[in-house]
């Protein structure tokens, strides 16, 4: 039996043992062709039928509708900071972004270098502890599209709900939450996330737009950065990661045999009320940073009253088998990252260990 951390990094993270196990029995020799995946060529038959398996099983699991591009794209969703406004940004409209913490303040200062930029929103006077309201979302009327980070990875805050755009153009960067819940993708123009959160291993990032939006890329754009390429090209313009795209879709299957979205959400749910139950019935040992109303069902992050407590959490939990609770360098803390494949188990036992180090140190 392998012996797996309890690992909660918040990206790479964890992927399902059951995978890992998979990719490793056809990791020499993929489906009898005296090759692995990462050995042949991207435009062999075999491999063209894992980049459509891969597209289609995402479009089933997340109930993509058919007037929708599914894109297998590099460079992070870090590059879609940029692409975004690239794209779809024209002259005389404006890009507005809803300002929620490190995430979104990286796509809009991306998106400052390519044009006009409005903040249609902001939590920032709050420290970025939870999602503005919705009704405090102001929308210019010259709005290109409305930008939104649906989970802020490093303060620990997601959106219940998600702005209602009207007629303009909603655009999401779902990284640290995609395929976590359902969502109703028709109300979206386009949505992006780097894999290595929810989806698999990083090197690949997922684009789904609506097709309209991403057939006809303005001409002064570089070719790798301009959508239609990649939509002409069904990803496969250039070598695309390969070996992520494969994973990609194993995550998938595992998602689907776990009883689709839906059932991983209540898994979800029910892996996080834990720990925040823990922290709410600590009596203040623990102090949840995100305000209730915005907590986020991927990355929990909490402080104890001390620094000298923190670490010495962070250094007791590593002996027994815990990895990446330490909150990030920017915010500190600390931070329990529970993506899709994070085992209710592991949150068990995180919910032991803390209420163990609290009895030891309250
Ligand atoms: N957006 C969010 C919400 C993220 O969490 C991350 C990565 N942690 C990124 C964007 C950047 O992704 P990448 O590293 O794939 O560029």
């Amino acid at each position: 039996m392998t012996k797996r951390a309890f690992n909660f990094n918040a990206g790479p993270a964890a992927l399902p043992l059951e995978v890992l196990q998979k990719a490793q029995e056809e990791f020499v020799d993929f489906e009898g062709a005296g090759m692995s995946i990462m050995e042949m060529s991207h435009r062999s038959s075999i491999f063209e039928k894992v980049n459509n398996e891969s597209q289609a099983l995402l479009t089933e699991l997340f109930q993509i509708p058919n007037n929708y591009k599914v894109l297998f794209l590099q460079g992070g969703a870090s590059t879609q900071f940029a692409m975004i406004p690239m794209n779809l940004l024209t002259p005389g409209k404006v890009g507005a972004y809803v300002m929620t913490g490190s995430w979104a303040d990286k796509a809009l200062k991306e998106a400052k270098l390519i044009g006009e930029t409005a903040i249609a929103g902001s939590s920032e006077a709050d420290k970025f502890n939870r999602i503005p309201s919705l009704s405090d979302i102001q929308i210019p009327d010259n709005a290109a599209y409305l930008h939104f980070t649906s989970n802020e990875t490093i303060e620990g805050t997601q959106y219940k709900e998600f702005p209602n755009a009207g007629d303009v153009t909603l655009i999401s960067d779902m990284s640290s939450d995609i395929l976590s819940r359902p969502v109703d993708i028709s109300k979206f123009g386009l949505i992006y996330a780097g894999a290595q959160k929810n989806l698999g291993p990083s090197g690949v990032t997922i684009v789904i737009a609506r097709e309209d939006l991403v057939s006809e890329s303005p001409k002064t754009i570089p070719t790798m950065l301009r959508y239609d390429t990649h939509v002409k090209n069904n990803s496969l313009y250039n070598t695309p990661p390969s070996f992520a795209i494969y994973l990609v879709g194993q995550m998938l299957q595992w998602v689907r045999s776990k009883g689709g979205v839906a059932a991983v959400e209540q898994y979800n749910r029910d892996k996080t009320n834990l720990i925040y139950d823990l922290i709410d019935g600590s009596g203040g040992f623990y102090r949840g940073f995100a305000d209730p109303s915005s907590r986020s069902t991927m990355n929990i992050t909490f402080r104890i009253h001390s620094e000298e407590l923190e670490k010495l959490f962070v250094k007791e939990s590593e002996a027994q088998g815990f990895v990446g609770l330490k909150g990030h360098r920017s915010v500190g803390g600390l931070r329990a990252s529970t993506y899709n494949a994070v085992p209710l188990e592991s949150c068990k036992a995180l919910a032991e260990f803390m209420a163990d180090f609290q009895k030891r140190n309250g």
